[in-house]
C-alpha cells in the first residue's frame, strides 16, 4: 500500500493499492492499442481535447493546488500558480503542434522529398514530487499532441496528483488508454521499460535514478531523456541594477521552498557591491512569510521529506565546519527549514559543489569576469546561470562563455512552454518545451518519391 503523508503535521491523507504485475502488462497493452487509433487522429481533434484539458484545470485549479500542498507542503498561492502554468502549456501545444510538426519538404533529385514528423508509439514517464503537475504535463501536453501515448511513474509521496492528471485527460475526452497513471514504486520500473510497448522513457529527477533508467533504456535500444539536478549560479555583476537583483535572487532561490532544480543555489558577487547586496539580500529573506502551505499568504512552506531537510542540514553544517559563515537561519524543525544565508563560501563546501535542495544560499565573492565564468562552469551541474548587468554588451559577449543549457540576463532563470529547457553534464540531456521538446520522441521519416 502506498501512502500520502502531509510533511506539514504528518497527516496521512491518502492511500493507494499498487498494480501487479498483470494490471501493469494490462495497461500498458491498453496504451498500444490505443496507439494504433491516436496516431491517425489529426492535430484538430487533438487539439480540442487538449484544449478542454486547460479548461478542466483552470476550473478546478483550487482542489487540485490542495491535493499538491498537501501531499508535498508547496504553499497554496504557489501550488495554484503550477496548476496555471500547466493549463498555459496544454493550450501553448495545442495552438503550436500542427505547424511544428509539419512536413518539412527538402529539394533532392527525387520528383518529391521531404521529412514526416511522426510518433513512436507508448512513453514512459518518471516524475519527481517537486512540481507535481507542472513537470508532468510539460511531458504529457507535446507527447499527446504529437500523437505518443503517455504512462506515467510519479513519485512515492504524489501519487494522488499523478491520479488527478489522468483525470484532467479523461475528463478532456481522451481516449481511454492515452494517458494512464501507474500506481507503483521504482522496483517495476526495469520490466516497463524493457516491455516491448515501452518506446521511449523521460526521467526528471536526481542523478542515480536518471543513471539507472538511461542505462536499462540504453540496453534495450531505447532512448531516454533526462532533466536531472542543477546548482544555477546567480552571478552579480557591479554595474547591476541592485534593487531588481535581490529581488529576483530572493524568488530564485526561496520559491518552492527552494525545491526547484533551476533554483539560483550559488550567489556569486563581485567584490565591490558585495557588502551592500549581502545586506539588503538578507533583510529580504529575513521577511519572507513562512507557516502553513494552505495560508494563502505563506511563501515558505516546509519541505516535502523529513530526510531532505536532514541532508539540507548536514551539507549546511559541513559547509559551516570548513569556514562559512551562517548570516541568517540554519535551523530546522522537523520537514521546515529556516530560511538560510551563508558567506564565506568557497569552491570545496558542500553548499557550492553539491546540489541543495532547500531555502539556503551561500554567497562567493569574485573579482572580475573570467573569474566569474570559471566559478559558474566549476560546478558538475549544467541547467542555467543567470546574469546581472546593465551591459548588455558585456551579457552578451559571456553567454557563450557558459557551459549551461540556458542563461537568463537581469532575470531568473525559469522554464516557459516557448523555450527550450534542459541542461548539460549531469543536468541530463534532451530538452523539453517549445519546439525543441515535441521533436524528442519524434520518428524524422524520410520520403523519397521518384
Ligand atoms: P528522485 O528520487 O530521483 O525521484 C524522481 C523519480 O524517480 C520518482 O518517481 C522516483 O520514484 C523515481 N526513482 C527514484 N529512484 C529511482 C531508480 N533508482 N530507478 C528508477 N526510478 C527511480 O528525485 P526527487 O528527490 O523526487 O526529486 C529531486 C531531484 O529532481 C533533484 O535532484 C532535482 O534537481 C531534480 N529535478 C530536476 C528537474 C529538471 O527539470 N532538470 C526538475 C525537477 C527536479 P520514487 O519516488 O518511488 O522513489
Amino acid at each position: 500500500m502506498k501512502k500520502s503523508i502531509n510533511p506539514y503535521n504528518q497527516r496521512e491523507e491518502y492511500q493507494f493499492k499498487e498494480l501487479n504485475i498483470t494490471e501493469i502488462e494490462d495497461k500498458l497493452n491498453l496504451a498500444a492499442e490505443t496507439f494504433i487509433k491516436w496516431r491517425k487522429t489529426n492535430f484538430q481533434d487533438r487539439a480540442k481535447f487538449m484544449y478542454k484539458a486547460a479548461e478542466e484545470l483552470k476550473k478546478h485549479k483550487q482542489e487540485y493546488a490542495e491535493v499538491i500542498t498537501k501531499e508535498m507542503g508547496k504553499p497554496i498561492s504557489q501550488a495554484i500558480s503550477e496548476v496555471e502554468k500547466c493549463a498555459w502549456v496544454c493550450e501553448y501545444y495545442a495552438e503550436h503542434a500542427a505547424s511544428q510538426l509539419k512536413d518539412e519538404i527538402i529539394d533532392t533529385d527525387a520528383e518529391e522529398s521531404y521529412v514526416s514528423l511522426e510518433p513512436i508509439g507508448v512513453l514512459l514517464a518518471v516524475m519527481p514530487w517537486n512540481y507535481p503537475f507542472w513537470q508532468v504535463f510539460r511531458f504529457a501536453a507535446p507527447a499527446l499532441m504529437a500523437g505518443n501515448i503517455g504512462v506515467l511513474k510519479h513519485a512515492s509521496n504524489t501519487m494522488k496528483s499523478g491520479e488527478l492528471i489522468q483525470q484532467v485527460f479523461n475528463r478532456a475526452g481522451f481516449p481511454e488508454g492515452c494517458f494512464q497513471n501507474l500506481i507503483i514504486g521504482s522496483d517495476k520500473i526495469e520490466g516497463i521499460i524493457k516491455n516491448d510497448h515501452i518506446k521511449a522513457v523521460t526521467l526528471t529527477g536526481s542523478k542515480p535514478a536518471g543513471s539507472s533508467v538511461a542505462s536499462i533504456a540504453g540496453k534495450s535500444i531505447k532512448k531516454s531523456v533526462l532533466e536531472l539536478g542543477g546548482s544555477n549560479a546567480l552571478v552579480v555583476f557591479n554595474d547591476a541594477d541592485l534593487e531588481m537583483a535581490v529581488q529576483t535572487c530572493v524568488n530564485a532561490r526561496f520559491q518552492n521552498t527552494g525545491q526547484s532544480c533551476i533554483a539560483g543555489k550559488r550567489l556569486l558577487l563581485q567584490k565591490e557591491i558585495a557588502e551592500e547586496f549581502t545586506n539588503k539580500f538578507k533583510t529580504q529573506v529575513s521577511q519572507l512569510k513562512s507557516g502553513d502551505p494552505m495560508d494563502k499568504d505563506t511563501y515558505i512552506g516546509v519541505m516535502a521529506k523529513e530526510d531532505l531537510a536532514k541532508e539540507l542540514e548536514d551539507q549546511i553544517n559541513t559547509s559551516i565546519a570548513m569556514g562559512a559563515k551562517l548570516v541568517l537561519g540554519g535551523k530546522r524543525r522537523g520537514t521546515f527549514f529556516e530560511p538560510t544565508v551563508l558567506t564565506q563560501v568557497t569552491k570545496e563546501m558542500p553548499v557550492f559543489k553539491e546540489e541543495t535542495f532547500g531555502p539556503a544560499i551561500g554567497i562567493t565573492i569574485f573579482d572580475n569576469e573570467e573569474e566569474a565564468v570559471s566559478l559558474v562552469n566549476s560546478s558538475i551541474f549544467g541547467l542555467g546561470v543567470s546574469i546581472f548587468t546593465k551591459d548588455i554588451q558585456k551579457a552578451k559577449r559571456l553567454v557563450p562563455q557558459f557551459d549551461d543549457g540556458a542563461v537568463f540576463v537581469n532575470e531568473l532563470v525559469k522554464s516557459d512552454p516557448r523555450l527550450p529547457f534542459g541542461g548539460t553534464k549531469i543536468s541530463g540531456y534532451g530538452r523539453e518545451l517549445s519546439s525543441h521538446g515535441i521533436m524528442e520522441f519524434i520518428n524524422k521519416k524520410t520520403v523519397y518519391i521518384k
